[in-house]
């Protein structure tokens, strides 16, 4: 590696702290970015960034706010204000519990993977009692289990969901889910991670009566990371009144009352505001139901390119992702080498599998504005990859190793 040394004055010489010696700054190569966030950014979203900064207390700030608070409320399905804080999906999650709940209340976190542990262990960290009601990785909550469980479980102020699981790529049903703990418990507040699905999978946070949900910018809403937003009902406001967890940058009240005269509590990232500005257009121009519609046959478009690759899927097929496929790789390949060599030669980017399925999975992003064009790309560079180290589905077996 080089290092680089930067011309120093007299001044810079006598300093104690010497001028670094850096990596030379090099050019982001192009690659097929197929991770399940951050996704591919529009050409045209991107520019956005290069706009002149603005005052984020003057009238052009909070006109771009009113649009996207609008739109936002409109992707969300919900009347409700969204509020929009600097910080990245794990900021929702904790926003939700400091804003909700008080020390040592009880709450259900219902967990089919790595986000939804997450989910459980930040509750705990912040002194909740938490039970949690876990399913095997790949599979979805089965309502019928929620549902004795949460009669065993009884009484609990919230539950907490994911909607979709990036670690698995398994969708929940939400809806009935939602359904099911509001005629258990009519007062539980029932709180949703949709940072992987919002804006490319159905989710009606008003009619189906969720109390909390939020998202990310970098996933599905066609952005790069940054921004995180959060819906919260009025069951919800009311909950915060009395919640006594300390809070003071992800608080919801201020971020409100900022958010009543167009404006932000702290200097708001005003250059990513303008990026999701501009991607909620986009989004909303092409029509939600279509955007919907693209992603089912993006995620059938992968699924099937998968299974005829001769690999298997980790997700029940019933419940499979249309945002995020997770791949069981062939045992005798280590999924890391795989995915470095595609990195490397390919340009193709997919992510490994998380806690206990590192080295044994890869998973493909499908959310926000990934084409077609580019997943048949990475699905024969994979296809390649895999006869190199050694795999062929069934009936075409080399080197000794058969279908995973
Ligand atoms: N929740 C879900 C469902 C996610 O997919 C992720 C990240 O992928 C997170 C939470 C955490 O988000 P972040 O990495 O942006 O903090």
């Amino acid at each position: 590696m080089t290092l680089v040394q930067t011309t120093t004055t007299t001044h810079e010489q006598r300093m104690r702290i010497p001028v670094p010696l850096v990596e030379p700054r090099t050019a982001i190569p192009l690659q097929y970015l197929l991770i399940p966030g951050p996704t591919p950014v529009p050409p045209a979203v991107l520019a956005e960034l290069a706009r002149p900064v603005i005052n984020h207390r003057g009238p052009e700030f909070a006109a771009i706010l009113r649009r996207v608070t609008a739109r936002l409320q409109y992707i969300f399905q919900t009347t409700s204000p969204v509020l929009t804080f600097p910080a990245s999906g794990t900021g929702g999650q904790e926003c939700a519990i400091v804003n909700l709940f008080s020390p040592g209340e009880h709450v259900v976190a219902i967990t089919i993977g790595h986000f939804g542990n997450r989910f459980a262990h930040i509750a705990e960290r912040f002194g909740l009692q938490v039970s949690r009601i876990a399913f095997p990785w790949g599979e979805a909550a089965d309502p019928a289990i929620v549902e004795t469980r949460l009669h065993e479980l009884a009484p609990y102020r919230g539950v907490l969901l994911t909607h979709n699981e990036t670690s698995t790529g398994v969708t929940n049903d939400i809806k009935i889910l939602a359904a099911l703990i509001r005629q258990h418990n009519p007062d539980a507040l029932i709180v949703v991670d949709a940072v992987s699905s919002l804006g490319c999978i159905p989710l009606e946070m008003d009619a189906w009566d969720i109390d909390v949900a939020f998202s990310a910018s970098q996933k599905g809403l066609m952005c790069p990371p940054g921004l995180m937003m959060l819906a919260a009902g009025p069951r919800a406001w009311d909950a915060s009144t009395q919640a006594s967890l300390p809070r003071f940058y992800l608080d919801w009240k201020s971020a409100r009352r900022a958010l009543e005269r167009g404006q932000h509590p702290v200097t708001p990232p005003v250059s990513l505001f303008y990026a999701l500005d501009l991607a909620l257009e986009m989004m909303l121009a092409k029509g939600l139901e279509a955007v919907f519609v693209r992603h089912q046959h993006l995620g059938e478009y992968v699924r099937r390119h998968v299974r005829a690759i001769g690999l298997r899927l980790l997700a029940d097929p019933a419940h499979a992702s249309n945002t995020v496929t997770a791949v069981r790789v062939p045992e005798g390949i280590d999924a890391k080498v795989l995915l470095n060599t595609l990195r490397e030669r390919d340009q193709v980017v997919l992510a490994g599998g998380q806690e206990h399925l590192a080295g044994k999975m890869l998973r493909i992003g499908h959310m926000g504005c990934c084409e077609v064009r580019d997943l048949f790309t990475a699905l024969n560079c994979l296809q390649v990859g895999l006869q190199e180290f050694g795999f062929h589905a069934d009936t075409h077996r080399i080197g000794g190793i058969t279908q995973c």
